[in-house]
């Protein structure tokens, strides 16, 4: 099982439960930051790092003595990296997808694969649990190129280790949101009951619903704002699956970087619950 943490909005509290969760995950479990421009669950789970990689897109690089300035790449290519305007191509790195679609269709084979680094992914293993992250390079635009990469080399590791996974999703419901849940099999969004909070976790279900997915909730910091979120709960019978209080030791904690599923056996209660309940959501949604 592959489960995704999302939120609408940045500081709802979406790392702190995906490490409280990876923490006392039963069974084989590998934590995964996706939120590769800014990544932070390494701050709570405390990996130690067995392995690195510095992860590369494949860009076009134009031999201009072969190339007859046909124009059939600059036509294919729809995000406008490469260009033919009369004897003059022009490439642009930095908006390229690495589709590979240019070199397929040059007739001259005048195109030849060139690369451009996006980031690092580094791995290794967090207590009896297994850590894997991507971080952009600085400077890099476009990161679902590497949150590609990362999953691949999830999917790597969890064919060698088994088990599941738990993703912390980059926040938002931009193109790198949807990335890093669309794979998953359950998606936990992570949200506070303030208005800010309620406004972005209505796009955040007008985004991810459409999805087909399993989806719960988590409700952070419960105690604060008003009622809003736990009636469109209601109306749209999305499942809450934990609420965490708003509390000072909490945030505390939080500021510390310590994992709060491990500050009270109260929270430590709240996270065993919230794990079967995802557990249980995937499990429904199997035998749907
Ligand atoms: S590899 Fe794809 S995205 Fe990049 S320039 Fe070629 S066609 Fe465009
Ligand atoms: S498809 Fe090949 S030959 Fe045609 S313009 Fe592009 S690089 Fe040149």
């Amino acid at each position: 099982m592959i489960v995704a943490v999302a939120s609408g909005k940045g500081g709802t509290g979406k790392t702190t439960v995906t490490a409280s969760l990876a923490s006392l995950w039963e069974g084989p479990l590998i934590g995964v930051d996706l939120d590769v421009e800014e990544p932070n669950l390494h701050l709570f789970l405390h990996p130690i790092l067995t392995g690195e990689e510095t992860a590369h897109l494949t860009i076009p690089v134009v031999d201009e003595a072969t190339c007859t300035y046909c124009g059939a790449c600059s036509e294919l290519c729809q995000f406008k990296a490469i260009s033919v305007m009369g004897r003059l191509i022009l490439t642009f790195p930095e908006m390229c997808h690495g589709c590979g679609g240019c070199l397929a269709v040059c007739p001259e084979k005048a195109i030849t694969p060139g690369q451009r680094e996006l980031g690092e992914i580094t791995w290794g293993t967090a207590g009896r649990q297994g850590f894997l992250m991507g971080r952009l390079r600085l400077g890099e635009a476009m990161s679902p190129p590497l949150m590609r990469l990362v999953k691949a080399r999830l999917e790597q590791m969890l064919a060698q280790s088994g088990g599941d996974a738990i993703i912390d999703a980059p926040p938002g419901v931009s193109c790198p949101a949807i990335n890093a849940v669309i794979d998953s099999d359950v998606i936990v969004l992570v949200t506070e009951p303030t208005p800010f909070g309620f406004y972005d976790f209505q796009l955040a279900w007008e985004a991810f619903a459409p999805l087909n997915k399993p989806l719960g909730a988590v409700i952070n910091r419960a105690g604060l704002g008003t009622g809003a979120i736990y009636e469109f709960c209601r109306e749209k019978h999305l499942p809450i699956l934990a609420e965490i209080p708003y509390d000072r030791a909490i945030a505390e904690a939080y500021a510390r970087g310590r994992i709060i599923a491990q500050i009270s056996p109260e929270l430590q209660g709240t996270f065993v619950s919230l794990m079967a309940a995802i557990r249980g959501l995937a499990q429904e949604a199997a035998h749907a």
